[in-house]
């Protein structure tokens, strides 16, 4: 019979960061949802007897592999790739994998931690994993990219599987590079399985799946206004990055009667007074995502708009904020400028882009403040639904799939109201976020004994 083990949330925090050393990102990651867990095991036994959160906190396995490749003027290059399976006790393991320099396997573990509790809130059979490589994409050539994703392919397909890892998109990984990667998959195995999301619709992608992080984030967005009586019509919003995400948040929050002032790249970010419409939006698709050119050329583009070198947007005024670029891209200052300017909401696209202390300072300030475990949900559940599809050989109509997003993503707020809500109108929503999340995964790993 298991004793009770029953630490206390410093004493389990230090034991995270010893046995994690020098993986902030990682160890921020647990803090966040340990600070959350604690309070609601206190009464809970069980979990702290059979150590659910430790085992949650602990990866299934992490895999680091070599990526050898061959660059255009003959030169071989060295690369590391990852791929990090935190948990599968509802489902395979699913999340993204991202090709950006700034990856380690501190940011591969955080990411797969947070996927876990993600997937879970979706209400999808879908376990949690991420992988990745430092390789850079930027300024290569097509060729060049497509010889990276077959060699980093033809170590990672050992690891995966349609019913036991399903990769998809990330930072730096778009439908080039899941097209590079599914290719050398079916070509190694001999078998087309939806073993990736984020496919092209030629050959087992899902409609909506581009857009459904970035719309998904808006939809919960708009959940958390229509709570409080209020709706995005005539709101000014300031977003964050310029990639998937941060282009079909815009493109949502247009459609819904918003006004979106910024975007942003890693080198700094525009403001654009007059709003950014949808033809506005449709130029930057093409410029990032087609031409691969910076967003500092929307200034030169379109009159009245400016340019901010190596700045970030959170100082502009404005009514709701979406950060959808990287994670730590919102500090504890910016997010005082924000509460200051008078901004009453914020819904992260992105993963962990508000640091540990901006978060207490929206949680402090009661702001309606929605983690990327909830808000940014809407991506990986319309990867489920690809995965369905691909199961059941056939594809979803465009109007059926827009609703089931819209659906997915009111039942997370939902089960975040069910776990956060503090009375008198406020809710905690990443409080909820992380005790809907991991109640769902603790109570299977409970069913499973100690395994
Ligand atoms: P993209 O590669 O399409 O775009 C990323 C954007 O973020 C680019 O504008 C990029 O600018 C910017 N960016 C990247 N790193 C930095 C940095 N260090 N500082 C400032 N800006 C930066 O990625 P996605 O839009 O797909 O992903 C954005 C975020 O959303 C990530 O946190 C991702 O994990 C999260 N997410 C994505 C999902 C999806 O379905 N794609 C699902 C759920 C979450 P630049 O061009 O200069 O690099």
């Amino acid at each position: 019979m298991a004793v009770t083990d029953h630490v206390d949330l410093p004493t389990f925090m230090e034991g995270v960061k010893r046995r994690n050393p020098h993986q902030p990102e990682f160890t921020q990651a647990v803090q966040e949802v340990a600070e959350d867990i604690f309070e609601f095991m206190e009464d809970k036994e069980e979990y702290h007897s059979q150590q659910i959160l430790r085992r949650i906190a602990e990866p299934d396995r992490v895999m680091s592999f070599r990526v050898c490749w061959e660059d255009d003027k003959g030169h071989i290059r060295v690369q590391r790739g990852w791929r990090v399976q935190n948990n599968n006790a509802i489902g395979p393991y699913k999340g993204g994998i991202r090709f950006h320099p700034s990856v380690t396997e501190s940011v591969l573990k955080f990411l797969a931690f947070e996927q876990t509790f993600k997937n879970a809130l979706t209400g999808l059979p879908m376990g949690g994993g991420k992988g990745g490589s430092n390789f850079n994409p930027k300024g290569k050539s097509d060729r060049e990219v497509m010889r990276f994703c077959q060699s980093f392919m033809t170590e990672l397909y050992r690891h995966i599987g349609a019913d036991i890892d399903v990769p998809a998109g990330d930072i730096g990984v778009g439908g080039r590079e899941i097209g590079y990667m599914f290719g050398q998959y079916k070509r190694i195995t001999n078998q087309f399985t939806g073993v990736l999301t984020g496919k092209g619709m030629e050959y087992g992608g899902s409609m909506i799946r581009p857009e459904a992080t970035g719309y998904g984030a808006v939809y919960f967005l708009a959940e958390m206004l229509k709570h409080r009586g209020d709706g995005i019509k005539g709101k000014e919003v300031v977003i964050s990055g310029s990639g998937n995400v941060a282009t079909h948040a815009a493109e949502k929050i247009t459609q819904m009667g918003g006004k979106v002032l910024t975007l942003s790249d890693s080198g700094g970010f525009i403001h654009d007074p007059d709003g950014i419409d949808q033809a506005k939006i449709d130029w930057v698709k093409v410029h990032k995502t087609r031409n691969r050119g910076r967003i500092s050329d929307y200034a030169d583009e379109f009159t009245g708009a400016s340019f901010h070198e190596g700045k970030r947007p959170w100082h502009v005024k404005c009514d709701l904020a979406l950060p959808c670029a990287t994670q730590n891209e919102l500090n504890e200052e910016e997010a005082k400028a924000l509460v200051a300017n008078g901004c009453i909401a914020v819904s992260e696209g992105a993963n962990m882009p508000s640091t540990l202390e901006a978060t207490h300072v929206f949680k402090h300030a009661k702001l309606m403040f929605a983690p990327g475990k909830a808000a940014n949900a809407g991506g990986v559940a319309v990867s489920g639904l690809e995965m369905s599809q691909n199961s059941e050989r056939r594809s979803w109509k465009e109007e059926e799939l827009q609703q089931m997003l819209l659906d997915i993503m009111q039942g997370i707020h939902q089960r975040c109201i069910a776990y956060g809500d503090q009375g008198g109108g406020y809710v905690d929503y990443v409080k909820g976020a992380n005790i809907a999340g991991f109640k769902k995964v603790a109570d299977a790993m409970l069913a499973f004994g100690v395994v």
